[in-house]
């Protein structure tokens, strides 16, 4: 076992850390920090001034197969552990990350880019799911059932599924692993996680901290380095029970297929395309607020950003005007200074997208109120943008845009702007702002989303259930049903005089 501190030729901002051990460059398997055998690295950036960051361990399926031996080791014991001991140790963990807030914003923001005061917020989140998951562990109760035979007793219990394989991506590196991995060891699952290769700091310093609770060897590991193989590993071997996934539509698809062959439970969390849709009763200013909220959030990066804003007509020009004039101002830069709001994007494709989908639907007919272009403050930051009249047929319409980019269309009928909002393949979430009561049912009802958020934006937490239909995913986290994922239903029945 080798500990790893940062070398000091790393970023300067490094030097703000209070605890330099946050910083992990090595994987965590089987309780040990571990190396590739070879030494390979991959460099860790920070996407606001192109500095390195780290160099964090380069791994792939052989060290992927060591993972999942050590937790189908450890998954005996762990698993019969009595919840209240596993959740004494979750609580524990909780309180690390929560002490360790600092470090671990400031991590997320070197690796991720996102403003200070978000990392923090997220921190705040992550850490709220493993104070519930530690709770919810103890409340995993199951059935007894009526006989409907004579002489016989029917019990059901919720069992660990057994080894847990989890996936996650780079906006939101800290909650979503937390998300699913706070309910899966409760549960008494193990787990083997794999984070993105552009933020894996926040995940190995939650393994860091992992540790220092008392969570035993084997029970947590994170893999670092080539996706493909260490997913491909994680989905072909049969002792992994199920897979949780964060990330694309398009990849969801493919960790599926590869899924298929050994039947794993898939709990899968993917891409969305929110409509925001602001009827003509609402007040101006509050829709404007939620607007700039469901929008700009994360920089945009955000499968829950607004990516289709439709506005009735009689209020579209006065909300146009109001909502230009918050976005001029919103203040761009590296997420580390004091009073930004929007960070860079994570890489250059990101940019180029956003500049597709400008193109795109300025040929189509929109214009551009605001914004449109890269921001001087380097080469991954984009100016906050608005664009409108944008016809539904553009890409920005069509595709995520993962990005500070605003489009505004009109609608004139309730039904209409449904239909609209439903023509897509997405699920995921959808907001309304209305003042009109019987309206907020209606489209509550109507709007093929998962979530719909109504006269607000922050709508998620630990006790509500995570989640989008058709191809946004499948499962819910988060809430009693984000535990029962990690669970198998065994049905007992014995027959006893
Ligand atoms: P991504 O699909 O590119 O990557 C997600 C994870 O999959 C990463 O860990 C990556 O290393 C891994 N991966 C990538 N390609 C792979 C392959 N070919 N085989 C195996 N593994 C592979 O997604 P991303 O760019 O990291 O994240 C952005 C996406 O995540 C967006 O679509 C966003 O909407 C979605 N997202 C969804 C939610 C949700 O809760 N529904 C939350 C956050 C992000």
């Amino acid at each position: 076992m080798s500990a790893h501190f940062a070398r000091p030729e790393h970023h300067d901002m490094l030097d703000r850390l209070q605890d330099r051990r946050m910083l992990r460059e090595l994987a965590y398997i089987d309780g040990h920090w571990t190396a590739h055998s070879t030494g390979q690295t991959f460099e860790v950036r920070d996407p606001a001034t192109g500095l390195p960051v780290a160099r964090v361990a380069h791994l792939g399926a052989d060290e992927t197969a060591d993972a999942i031996d050590a937790a189908s080791r450890a998954l005996t014991s762990w698993r019969a552990m009595l919840p209240q001991h596993r959740a004494n140790i979750l609580r524990k963990w909780y309180d690390l990350v929560l002490a360790a807030k600092e470090d671990l914003a400031l991590i997320m923001t070197l690796e991720q880019g996102k403003p200070l005061d978000e990392s923090r917020g997220e921190i705040d989140y992550a850490a709220s799911f493993i104070e519930f998951y530690a709770e919810e562990g103890k409340r995993l109760n199951a059935e007894n059932v009526t006989s409907h035979l004579p002489g016989a007793h029917m019990l059901v219990s919720r069992e660990a599924i057994g080894v847990v394989g989890i996936v996650t991506p780079w906006n939101f590196p800290s909650a979503m692993l937390t998300r699913k991995a706070a309910a899966a060891l409760a549960a008494g699952c193990t787990i083997v996680a794999h984070p993105s290769s552009e933020t894996p700091l926040s995940a190995l310093a939650l393994a860091e901290l992992a540790e220092r609770a008392g969570i035993p060897a084997g029970v947590f590991n994170v893999v670092t380095g080539k996706a493909a193989a260490i997913v491909g590993k994680l989905c072909e071997d049969p002792r992994v029970r199920a897979l949780s996934f964060t990330g694309s539509t398009e990849v969801g698809r493919l960790l599926a297929a590869q899924c298929a062959p050994t039947m794993k439970n898939l709990i899968m969390e993917l891409g969305g395309h929110a409509p925001l849709i602001i009827f003509a009763d609402s007040d101006l200013g509050s829709a404007v607020d939620i607007a700039i909220s469901a929008k700009f959030a994360t920089s945009g990066q955000d499968c829950l950003a607004a990516n289709r804003i439709y506005v009735e007509r009689p209020i579209h020009d006065a909300f146009v005007a109001a909502f230009a004039e918050k976005i001029a101002f919103l203040k761009v830069g590296p997420g580390i200074i004091d009073g930004v709001e929007i960070g860079p994007l994570m890489h250059e494709r990101a940019v180029k997208k956003l500049e597709e989908q400008i193109e795109d639907a300025l040929e189509r007919g929109a214009t551009c109120v605001t914004g449109g272009q890269r921001h001087a403050s380097g080469p991954l930051f984009f100016e906050p943008t608005l664009l409108v009249n944008v016809p539904d047929d553009a890409l920005i319409m069509r595709e995520e845009t993962f990005g500070p980019v605003a489009a505004v269309t009109v609608f004139d009928d309730e039904n209409d702007v449904v239909r609209r909002a439903n023509d897509t393949e997405y699920g995921l979430v959808a907001y309304v702002v209305t003042r009109d009561g019987q309206r907020m049912l209606r489209m509550g009802r109507a709007l093929e989303y998962g979530m719909v958020a109504i006269n607000r934006v922050k709508i998620t937490g630990a006790p509500i259930p995570f989640g989008g239909i058709k191809q946004s995913g499948l499962g819910r986290e988060g809430s009693r049903h984000g535990i029962e994922a990690f669970t198998e239903l065994k049905y007992l029945c014995l027959e006893a005089s």
